[in-house]
């Protein structure tokens, strides 16, 4: 299914093979100044659909996009004077911005995990930012680990875990910090501190001259959003394993035995059964249905292997009651 592996130590031809993969939807690792990334063209539902299938991961939580500059990452998040601020002076660095998504950016839902937010960042490796501005789009950028292992700061590591997952690696060499970043949210009037990372909230704080809020210890901070059970429900009810039509409902239909007669509109996750093409559907879809003229969302069986894992993670979030707040 994976193309071969190639291992290229960073030339002008290895960054242009790179860049053209990008572009292409390819999936490429490469270094920055604290982990190896595994980037995809962050705008192409498909590409990101990659980096879960390849990392295995459980869940869609969103993703950080990276930029070779504050003016890129512009293009697509709304900077504040706080944001500015921080940019100025920790950019490019080891420091994501979680800021209100532009309404016109083409960032993929799945980037986002369907959130109005967008978390950005320029990293502070030449390289990186060298493929960044070469790719010409935004790259979405988890570690280049299979998901629950430890987060890979060379080539050998990136191999070790996704070597048969992955078309490419960009070798740069072993990677300075091996922390990832810190993650602030500024899209209310706090600042809070999602995740905390080579850059202190002491050294947020004195830049912006107040306090920052921790998640971990504020009760009514917004929890990191992946970790909400209801995080991004849609303002219609969602039900599960849908097999028989109830009234006014839209389906979200999968696979070929899929029964979708009855329902008063379907939409397609995937009409072979495909879990890739399901998961880059998946926040798409789940928009687009919720419309005040359906009472509820109904959602065709999926099986839970593959794709299908995270797909029916966000999916029971999606379908818990919406004062839940227990983490999982
Ligand atoms: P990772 O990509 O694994 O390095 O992790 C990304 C981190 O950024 C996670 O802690 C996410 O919860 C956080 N994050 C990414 N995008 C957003 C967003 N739109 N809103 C809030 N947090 C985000
Ligand atoms: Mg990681």
């Amino acid at each position: 299914m994976s193309p071969a592996l190639t291992i290229r130590p960073y030339s002008e031809g290895a960054l242009a093979q790179a860049a053209a993969k990008l572009r292409a939807g390819e999936l490429v690792a490469f270094p920055t100044e604290t982990v190896y990334g595994l980037g995809a063209d962050a705008t192409s539902d498909d590409a990101v659909a990659g980096i879960f299938a390849a990392k295995q991961r459980p869940s869609f939580n969103p993703l950080i996009s990276h930029f070779p500059d504050r003016d890129a990452a512009a293009r697509h998040a709304v900077f504040d004077d706080r944001a500015d601020k921080l940019a100025n002076v920790f950019w490019p660095g080891a420091l994501t911005l979680v800021l209100p998504k532009r309404a016109d950016s083409p960032i993929s839902h799945l980037t986002t995990a369907g959130l109005p937010s967008i978390a950005v960042r320029v990293p502070a490796h030449d390289m990186a930012r060298a493929l960044l501005r070469a790719a010409d789009r935004p790259i979405a950028a988890p570690s280049a680990n299979r998901s629950g292992r430890i987060s890979p700061t060379t080539a050998a590591h990136v191999a070790a875990s996704l070597g048969d997952a992955i078309g490419m690696i960009l070798d740069g060499g072993p990677c300075g910090v091996g922390l990832e970043s810190t993650v602030v949210d500024l899209t209310t009037d706090r600042v809070i501190l999602l995740r905390p990372g080579g850059i202190t909230a002491d050294q947020i704080a004195a830049v912006l001259g107040c306090d920052v809020i921790l998640a971990q210890s504020d009760d009514d901070a917004p929890k990191s959003p992946g970790m909400l059970t209801s995080h991004y429900a849609p303002g219609l009810p969602v039900r599960l394993n849908a097999t028989t039509p109830q009234k006014n409902e839209i389906l979200l239909a999968f696979g070929q035995d899929c029964v979708t007669k009855g329902f008063d509109d379907v939409l397609w996750l995937s009409k072979t059964g495909d879990d890739r093409e399901a998961a880059a559907n998946l926040f798409a879809l789940l928009h687009q249905a919720d419309q005040t003229r359906f009472a509820a969302i109904a959602i065709a069986p999926i099986p839970d292997k593959g794709l299908g894992v995270a797909i029916n993670d966000r999916l029971k979030r999606a379908s818990a009651p919406r004062s839940a707040t227990a983490e999982s």
